[in-house]
């Protein structure tokens, strides 16, 4: 079984529209309608206008590895290490930028300016957590 593990999302109002897309497999971030401005993640506010409330655009691979780190410590008993986390931005949606797990490849191979593809992973209490494929 290739599931997370920890500690279940707190969802609020401004997030629950997020966590519902993802069980469904679709990762959404906020775009204000009022200046088009994208953000993740979602705040229920515009960080360039402030204005709320906010509306959801879907972000759609592949995307492109900006930043990452290997976790080599057992934080749970459950949890498999080491495992790479990545940030990942993705063209067409300046200022997302989403952090998930590495999976499809070994955490030694991952690389800053790599492709990688949307995925989602069950995680607890029910929740899909966004994760991310090395491209092939
Ligand atoms: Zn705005």
């Amino acid at each position: 079984m290739d599931a997370t593990v920890g500690i279940p999302p707190a969802v609020t109002e401004e997030t629950e529209p997020f966590w519902t897309a993802a069980r469904e497999g679709r990762l959404l971030a906020e775009r204000c309608p009022a200046c088009g401005v994208e953000s993740f993640p979602p705040r229920g506010i515009c960080r360039a206008c402030r204005t709320r409330p906010t509306a959801f655009a879907e972000v759609t691979g592949p995307g492109v590895v900006y930043s990452l780190t290997v976790n080599h410590q057992r934080w749970l008993p459950d949890l498999e290490v080491p495992y790479a986390v990545v940030l990942v931005e993705f063209p067409g949606h300046p200022g997302v930028r989403v952090t998930g797990r590495l999976r499809g490849c070994p955490p030694e191979d991952a690389c800053i300016g790599m492709t990688v593809e949307i995925g989602f992973e069950p995680g607890p209490g029910g929740f899909a957590i966004p994760s991310f494929v090395a491209a092939r």
